[in-house]
C-alpha cells in the first residue's frame, strides 16, 4: 500500500505559540526536529504496517520544516510551494492506499483549538458545501476525490475530536491540551512519537476498512477574508459572487477545482516572479 503523510507542525507535541511557527522563533530549531520526530514515528509505523511507498508533504509555513538528513532514504519529500493541490501535492499521482495527517489543528471556527486557523495570509474562514471547513476537511475531502481514506490524524484534543465527527473512528493521537490558543499542556515528544508510530501502523492495517470522506459535487467554497479588498477584487471574476462585505462564494465541479482556486487566492500578486 502506498501512504501520503501530510506534515503540519502546529499540531505536534510541545508546539504552542508563534515562537515554533517560523524561523524566527527562538525555539523553531526544536519545533522542527520534534515536527521531523513525529514524520518519522509516522513513517516507521506506515511501514511496520505494510507500506511499500511514502510520499511525505511538508505542509507548514515555508514547506521546508522537515530536517530531510533524519528521515529515511527511501521517502520522497514534497517541499516549497505554491503547489496546485496545496497541503496534498502529489496525491493526485497513482494511487495511494491511505493518508496520515500529522501535527495538524482545528479550523478558524473551532472555539477549542489550540493555534486554530484556517489557512494564513488574506484568508479567515471557508465553508464547504455550507458547512464550516478546517484544513483536515478540505485535504480528507480532496484525498476522497482521489478514493484515499485518512487513516490517522495527530494533533491536539479539539482537533481530535473534530476530526473523529468529521472522518469517525480513524486512528488518533492527541498531543496536548489547549488552555487557550497559545498555552497548552503538552505530552513529551519522545511519547508522542511512540504513540504516532503505534497508531500509524494500526491505521495502515485497517486503511481497507475505512471510507474515503467524500463531498457531493457541485462544490461551493464560500470565503471569508480578514478584509474587505480581496473579497472586492475576486468578485470582478464572472464565477465569483460577492456574499458579503468580506466574503465570496464560487461553485466548482469538484474538490481538485476548487483547491486550487484557494491556491489562486492565496498566492497571486502582481510582483509574482
Ligand atoms: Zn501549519
Amino acid at each position: 500500500v502506498r501512504v501520503y503523510i501530510c506534515a503540519d507542525i502546529e499540531g505536534v507535541a510541545g508546539v504552542v505559540s508563534f515562537q515554533h511557527l517560523s524561523p524566527e522563533g527562538f525555539e523553531y530549531q526544536r519545533a522542527r526536529e520534534w515536527m521531523t520526530g513525529e514524520v518519522a514515528a509516522a513513517i516507521a509505523g506506515a511501514r511496520a504496517g505494510g507500506a511499500t511507498e511514502i510520499v511525505v508533504s511538508d505542509s507548514h509555513g515555508n514547506g521546508q520544516n522537515l530536517l530531510l538528513e533524519k528521515l529515511p532514504d527511501d521517502v520522497t519529500v514534497v517541499r516549497s510551494w505554491p503547489r496546485p493541490l496545496e497541503m496534498m501535492q502529489g496525491i493526485e499521482e497513482g494511487t495511494f492506499g491511505a493518508v496520515l495527517m500529522v501535527g495538524h489543528h482545528a479550523g478558524h471556527s473551532d472555539m477549542d483549538g489550540s493555534i486554530a486557523h484556517t489557512f494564513t495570509g488574506a484568508i479567515m474562514e471557508v465553508r464547504l458545501n455550507g458547512e464550516p471547513a478546517s484544513e483536515t476537511r478540505l485535504n480528507a475531502a480532496l484525498s476522497g476525490h482521489f478514493g484515499v481514506p485518512v487513516t490517522l490524524v495527530t494533533g491536539d484534543e479539539a482537533y481530535v475530536r473534530g476530526a473523529h465527527d468529521l472522518l469517525g473512528d480513524v486512528e488518533a493521537v492527541t498531543t496536548k491540551w489547549g488552555y487557550t490558543d497559545y498555552c497548552a499542556r503538552t505530552i513529551m515528544p519522545a511519547k508522542s512519537q511512540a504513540l504516532i508510530r503505534a497508531a500509524a501502523e494500526a491505521g495502515i492495517r485497517r486503511a481497507a476498512s475505512l471510507q474515503p470522506y467524500r463531498v457531493s459535487a457541485p462544490i461551493t467554497l464560500d470565503i471569508v477574508f480578514k478584509q474587505r479588498m480581496p473579497a472586492e477584487v475576486l468578485a470582478m471574476l464572472s464565477i465569483v459572487e460577492r456574499t458579503a462585505a468580506t466574503a465570496i462564494r464560487v461553485n466548482f465541479r469538484d474538490m481538485v477545482e476548487a483547491m486550487r482556486f484557494i491556491v489562486f487566492v492565496t498566492n497571486y500578486n502582481q510582483n509574482l516572479r
